[in-house]
């Protein structure tokens, strides 16, 4: 019963193919299409050297660009956090272009100024997508904290707010426990993009009321619009419910079965 599943979400969604004309495909032409900062795709170009996106890429950088929703299917391996990365810093940076340069002194942010939350399943991977982050981040000013279970909650507590922090990357009940402490000043009401990646892990691992909950903490999307991107490399009943309940009409769905 996968096909009438895959069916709900397809119908739901605006459009399964891309529905731009001419897709950039090469991370260059994000820049040339003054699409994405240069200071972002330099960074891509030459430091990580990359140079044509991989499927799963193109069909959701490009619709995220836009605006509108995405959920993205592909298999692990496929880029898929890039796929989520460069469109949710570029908001970050488009919103507020002081953070296109990175600035002389010291990287700073307020702790109450999230921009964009990450919620991943794992605490490595996590991690992982910080790294990713810090990197695609280093010539911004865009400040990168993560929020993990394992690690001290008090230190990550310190550390955030003495930096502040516009893109948190956390596990589900990290997240929601840092977002919930009346004793934290780490909060996000101007928050206008939501991503969960391995949509599928975070409901198998039983993840639903801790997500539900930090949606509580950010604000009401009829005051500040919000984005929300969805990646999963399968799509089953409890991700479409999840699509459903989430991702605003007209959500882009990039389905990429044969990469
Ligand atoms: P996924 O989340 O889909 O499992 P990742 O985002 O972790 O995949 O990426 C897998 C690997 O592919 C990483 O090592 C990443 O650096 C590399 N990669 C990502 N995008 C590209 C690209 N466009 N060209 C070449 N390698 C890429
Ligand atoms: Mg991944």
């Amino acid at each position: 019963n996968t096909k009438w599943q895959q069916t709900a979400v397809a119908e739901a969604a605006v459009d399964q193919q891309s529905a731009q004309d001419d897709p950039v495909t090469k991370f260059k032409d994000l820049a040339i299409r003054n699409l994405v900062h240069p200071n972002i795709v330099n960074t891509i170009t030459k430091q990580m050297r990359l140079d044509e996106m991989t499927e799963v890429q193109s069909r959701t950088i490009n619709e995220a660009l836009s605006g509108v929703d995405v959920i993205a299917q592909a298999k692990t391996g496929t880029g898929k956090t890039l796929g989520f990365l460069i469109p949710t810093i570029q908001r970050i940076i488009a919103e507020d272009p002081s953070l296109a340069q990175r600035p002389r002194s010291y990287k700073r942010a307020r702790p109450d100024d999230i921009r964009a939350i990450i919620i991943s399943p794992t605490r490595e991977l996590a991690e992982q997508i910080a790294v990713e982050a810090q990197k695609l981040t280093q010539n911004t000013g865009v400040v990168v904290q993560t929020a993990v279970g394992g690690t001290q909650k008090r230190m990550m507590l310190m550390k955030t707010q003495r930096e502040g922090c516009h893109l948190l990357i956390g596990t589900p009940g990290r997240l929601k426990d840092i977002l919930s402490d009346p004793t934290s000043r780490i909060r996000a009401p101007r928050l206008n993009t939501l991503v969960m990646d391995e949509a599928d892990r975070l409901l198998d691992q039983g993840f639903t009321e801790e997500i539900e909950e930090i949606k509580l903490h950010l604000p009401d999307p009829s005051e500040v619009e919000r984005q929300t991107m969805m990646f999963s490399a399968t799509v089953p009943r409890e991700v479409v419910d999840l699509v459903r309940r989430t991702l605003k009409p007209g959500f882009h769905f990039a389905q990429c079965v044969n990469e």
